[in-house]
């Protein structure tokens, strides 16, 4: 791991003997943002204060780095291309930096100070099982504002009854307070992406541990629903290979029709229902109701 300090102020004025940023590889989703307006825009939809800790993904050339160590108390960032982490290196010093080589999906979040603030431009190739990991530290990351592609801000935002609503909608609601803030064009990026981008707003729903057994049956209960999205959630989940029995005292429990399908159960539903759901396993004391637990690792997709 490479722990390095920046001087910010050299990305803009990058000294003579600056070597030029190296090229973009395509299999990182490296799209860098090149446009003053659309960083500023984010900072403040981020209400970053002076006494903020940031947490960035993929720092990349330092579009938003150096604005927020400017603003922020103090900025982690972890980038998983070592030459762009030689090249942020190369800069001259900023005390507010704290630069590390590695991959995002393997970082110790447990390791940053309760209350960080997480500010990223995401990979595209990997934003949805960042995402989760992230909201899997809901207690200790509060509020993020991330810059995703638009379809997939839009399908994180959805409500029930709308054709993006699925389990990327059910999960990151259930985590967190979730809002579009704006849409970026393809054309504030180089090199420019194919598709647009947007910036949501994610807020966390409570300060507390989360509770992983839990969290995994809502995830089990979610995608089970939305495994055959056209059929009625009772058939969904038969073809998932859930135990009829189970599911079906479930759902009567909390008043969810069987005939009804996934996308127009909102997200207090689903989170009755995996309670239910939990509750009968945990009085059952085998987990026989349930696809085996090698099948609820946190999806690489979704949808
Ligand atoms: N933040 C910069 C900006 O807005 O211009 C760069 C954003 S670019 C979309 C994504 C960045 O994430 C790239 O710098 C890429 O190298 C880095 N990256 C890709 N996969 C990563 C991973 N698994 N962990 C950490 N960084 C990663």
């Amino acid at each position: 791991m490479v722990d390095s300090r920046l001087n910010q102020s050299a990305i803009t004025n990058p000294t003579p003997a600056m070597p030029p940023p190296p090229p973009p590889y395509k299999r990182l989703g490296q799209h860098f943002l090149v446009d003053r307006h659309v960083v500023r825009k984010i900072l403040k939809v981020a209400e970053v204060r002076p006494q903020d800790i940031i947490f960035e993904i993929g720092p990349g050339r330092g579009a938003l780095t150096q604005l927020l160590c400017e603003r922020a108390a103090h900025v982690i960032a972890v980038e998983l291309d070592l030459r762009l982490v030689r090249y942020l290196s190369a800069l001259r010093v900023n005390d507010r930096l704290e630069l590390h080589h590695g991959d995002a999906l393997e970082f110790p979040y447990d390791t940053l100070p309760m209350g960080t603030v997480v500010i990223a431009n995401l990979p595209y190739n990997v934003s949805t099982p960042l995402l989760f990991r992230l909201l899997r530290h809901r207690d200790r990351l509060h509020r993020l504002v991330l810059t995703l592609q638009d379809e997939v801000v839009t399908r994180i935002v959805a409500q029930p009854g709308s054709r993006d609503y699925g389990v990327l909608s059910v999960m990151s609601q259930y985590h967190a307070e979730a809002r579009k803030a704006f849409t970026v064009p393809g054309r504030c990026f180089r090199p420019v992406p194919v598709v647009d981008s947007a910036v949501v707003h994610l807020t966390s729903r409570s300060r507390r541990r989360p509770d992983e057994q839990f969290d995994r049956t809502l995830m089990k209960i979610v995608r089970g629903a939305f495994a055959h999205r056209r059929k009625t959630v009772m058939n969904s989940y038969r073809d998932a290979g859930w135990d009829q029995p189970v599911i079906q005292q479930a759902l009567e429990r909390t008043h969810i029709d069987p005939r009804r399908r996934a996308e127009t159960i909102t997200v207090q539903e689903f989170t009755a229902l995996a309670k239910a759901v939990s509750s009968h396993l945990a009085s059952r004391a085998t987990s026989c109701g349930t696809p085996n637990d090698s099948e609820t690792e946190t999806p690489t997709s979704v949808d």
